[in-house]
């Protein structure tokens, strides 16, 4: 910071280039009145004034001054960022403050001019707001393109259903599986399109939840039986464990149910071919919530990895392994689950499996009926 003594600069220097004094980082002006407010320097207010006017015209910092006085106002006046090109052409930015205090007994009233130049934080903040528009952009195209991809694939996929039960019917073994497999393929990408499309809406603070009170064993079964398909196709077992005299949850049920169909769906993506799926139920001990965990007997996920799968397109050892995914769902059940008033965390042991636990809240007796 450099200090500039308004005095010293007035006699010795009166004929400097004020516009490049501004050009030192931070300068400080100080200025201290009596309790008649008259200045309390050599150099006389309107030396000071013509000073300060020349160094920052946009400014008028000794009006400034004086009608603070009057009103005996004291705070801080800052001045939108100006902009100085010194002799050697170089533009800088600075942003000026005008601090009025009561320092002491002797003297009434001090005024502080800062000076700070601000040349990169005002360039970090442009920068900031022309990224800011970008994801704007981007996120517009993502929206566009999640929407324009799921009328065709909506269309495709009813086609390829009816084909098949039509190659079923003619009884063509191979075309039916090759079929099945193109469906499956269809069922991925429109997977993807979806977590596309409710992650832009989730940044954008445009997802809502439409939670009702809602019946957890059924809720459980429909998931099973819509993740069926899934595991079937990889000859894994998918198995219910949950006790009858669970009490109603409080969630959004579409929403719940894709947050199960995407652990589900890891859960036989990331385990091999035969092995059993499990997902279970139980009422937490303060019965507040009900915990929902998926267990695998799958690969399962190092311990140093694990605090990072809830991250944004988080995948474990990206190149290592050939399965398709795009790291979004375990990012987007992340944030539902918050919504919710839940919170989701996993355990795992490498080569012995994974458990994804959730918590859904407990529908209030006499609000939620
Ligand atoms: P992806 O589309 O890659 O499956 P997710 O967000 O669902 O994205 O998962 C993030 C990463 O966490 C996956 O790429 C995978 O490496 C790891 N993962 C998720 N579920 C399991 C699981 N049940 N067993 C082992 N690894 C898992």
């Amino acid at each position: 910071m450099v200090i500039l003594d308004t005095f010293a600069m007035v006699d010795a220097a009166p004929h400097t280039d004020l516009p490049d004094l501004l050009l030192a980082t931070h300068h400080h002006v100080s200025l201290h009145f009596d309790q008649a407010q008259r200045l309390l320097t050599p150099a006389s207010g309107h030396d000071v004034g013509v000073l300060l006017h020349q160094l920052i015209p946009e400014f008028n910092a000794l009006q400034v001054i004086v009608a603070a006085l009057q009103r005996d106002e004291l705070q801080t006046y800052t001045q939108e960022p100006i902009m100085r090109t010194s002799a050697a052409g170089v533009a800088r930015i600075y942003r000026v403050r005008l601090q009025l205090t009561r320092p002491g007994a002797q003297v009434e009233s001090a005024f502080t001019l800062e000076v700070e130049e601000i040349t990169e934080v005002y360039a970090l903040r442009a920068q900031v707001q022309q990224l800011q528009e970008q994801v704007q952009q981007y996120r517009a195209m993502v929206d566009m393109i999640a929407h324009d991809l799921n009328t065709p694939l909506t269309t495709l996929q009813g086609y390829l259903e009816l084909t098949s039960v039509e190659m079923q019917d003619v009884g063509n073994e191979s075309f039916f599986e090759h079929l099945q497999i193109m469906q499956g393929c269809v069922e991925r990408i429109m997977f993807t399109v979806g977590e596309m499309y409710d992650v832009v809406a989730m940044d954008a603070g445009q997802l809502r939840l439409h939670s009702r009170t809602v019946a957890p064993l059924s809720l459980l079964r429909r998931a099973i039986q819509e993740t069926g398909v899934i595991v079937e196709r990889r000859q894994q077992t998918l198995r219910l464990e949950a006790p009858d005299d669970l009490p109603a949850l409080r969630c959004d049920d579409l929403r719940v149910l894709q947050i199960l169909q995407n652990l589900i769906s890891n859960a036989s993506k990331y385990s091999p071919h035969h092995t059993p799926i499990t997902v279970r139920a139980a009422l937490e001990p303060d019965r507040s919530h009900v915990c929902i965990t998926v267990i695998d007997r799958g690969r399962g996920i190092e311990a140093a990895q694990l605090p990072f799968v809830f991250e944004r397109a988080f995948r474990v050892h990206e190149t290592e392994h050939q399965i398709k995914g795009a790291g979004l769902g375990l990012y987007l059940a992340r944030l539902l689950v918050e919504m919710h008033g839940g919170r989701i965390w996993c355990e795992s042991e490498v080569g012995q499996g994974s458990s994804f636990h959730f918590t859904l809240p407990v529908a209030d007796r006499l609000r939620d009926y």
